[in-house]
């Protein structure tokens, strides 16, 4: 039996990032960068002033109540036409290029005016409400680095630094088949033997939060033939995942159809809880997964092994879940020898977070799923003790703070 570590190690030395392709920029969301970006531009290009109020120098402020001469106003957009002298102030807007001679600016509140002179109710200290030439990016600077998720502080950066279009990877393709003679697909009543297809849309949806490319290729009955057409209808995609149809009764069906069409392919038994068997292996050289068809268990175990896949395939340099220590709310018992991923709520109280099972751990249960913020990795036949410890592999993020 393999632990999950060694099954997971095994599917990342198969797969590598696909190729990239440059797209523009609002195209290039959710993507991984493929190329280091340097910036070639100073931001800000000049000295500006960050607030409303009079450009000054600051020598000249701490006599106070000094009286300085305006000489002019500087809007933002346009280059101030003359710098100040001793004892000279210009009225400055927020954005507007600093004046020659000025080192500081003075908030409007702290003044008062009167016939063209400014009178100062504080002094300022040199650079006081001025952001100076290039204090976020200077020339060269680089700023973002390849396999980055580009979100939307990067997608500003971009449009910052001038990438009108950027290198990224391309997501991967993903088709999805659902198996089993007892399944309705969505849109039709279950008939009185039938259970509703629940995995093609669960999968469908983790390949889209993973930053991949789902296709959804239906449900196979469970017949060589069934399963050969749909595969065939897969067949321009990167990745070919599938659910159910891998336990020991029905177990060749799938793999039946896969070997014939040329894949080598490993069943592993994987040391988990939820999580049968799992197959992985590659047909023409792109990565076959084979998961187990209970709902809970097709979703765990694509966190634990197909979403790190797909990101390493899409470029992303992050490719993993953040895990995070949460305190037992109630004890959290593993009763058998494999290692559990147990679905938890977090919440946080003045001692950090807190976990708390959903309730029954059944690999059937989806509901369960709905209320886990993630899985709580326990060690087999142990049990977390209430106040203990324990790793949580978070999945969602958590906006909500609750007590
Ligand atoms: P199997 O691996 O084919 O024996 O399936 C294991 C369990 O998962 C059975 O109870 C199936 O009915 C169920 N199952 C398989 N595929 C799906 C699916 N697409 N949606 C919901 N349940 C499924
Ligand atoms: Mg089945």
């Amino acid at each position: 039996m393999l632990t999950v570590e060694e099954a997971l190690e095994q599917i990342l030395s198969r797969v590598r990032p696909l190729p990239t392709e440059r797209v523009p920029l609002m195209a290039a969301l959710g993507r991984a960068l493929a190329e280091p970006i340097v910036s070639p531009r100073e931001i800000p290009p000049w000295a500006n002033s960050s607030m409303d109020g009079y450009a000054v120098r600051a020598g000249d402020t701490a006599g106070t109540p000094a009286r300085l001469a305006v000489v002019g106003t500087i809007t933002a957009g346009v280059m101030p036409s003359r710098g100040i002298g001793a004892g000279e102030a210009m009225r400055i807007f927020t954005g507007a290029p600093l004046p020659g001679g000025a080192d500081a600016v003075i908030p409007q509140e702290d003044t008062d005016s009167a016939d063209g002179h400014v009178l100062l109710k504080a002094a300022v200290a040199p650079g006081a409400y001025v952001r100076p030439r290039g204090e976020d990016l200077r020339v060269g600077d680089v700023v973002l680095q390849p396999g980055t998720a580009l979100g939307p502080a990067e997608i500003g950066v971009l449009a910052t630094v001038g990438a009108t279009q950027v290198s990224v990877h391309r997501r991967p393709r993903v088709a999805i088949l659902s198996t089993g003679n007892e399944l309705a697909e969505l849109g039709h009543e279950p008939g009185p033997a039938q259970i509703p297809n629940t995995n093609s849309y669960s999968l469908f949806a983790q390949v889209l939060e993973a930053g991949a490319d789902p296709l959804n290729l239906g449900i196979a009955a469970d017949r060589l033939e069934s399963i050969d057409e749909r595969l065939r209808w897969g067949g321009a995609a990167d990745v070919l995942l599938s659910s159910a149809g891998v336990s020991v009764g029905d177990l060749d069906l799938v793999r039946a159809a896969l070997t014939r069409a040329g894949a080598e392919l490993h069943l592993w038994k994987v040391s988990m809880r939820p999580g049968k068997p799992i197959t992985f292996g590659s047909v023409g050289g792109r990565p076959v997964f084979g998961l187990p068809g209970n709902p809970v268990s097709a979703m765990v175990t694509f966190e634990l092994f197909v979403r790190p896949a797909l990101r390493r395939m899409a470029g992303f340099r992050g490719i993993h879940r953040a895990r995070l220590h949460a305190r037992a709310l109630t004890p959290i018992p593993n009763p058998g020898a494999r290692r559990g991923y147990l679905r938890v709520t977090l919440a946080r109280d003045t001692h950090g977070w807190g976990a708390r099972l959903t309730g029954d751990q059944g690999s059937a249960i989806l509901t369960s799923m709905v209320r886990a913020d993630g899985l709580a990795v326990v060690p087999g036949d142990t049990t977390i003790a209430l106040d203990e410890h324990v790793e949580v592999i978070a999945f969602r993020t958590l906006t909500q703070e609750t007590v």
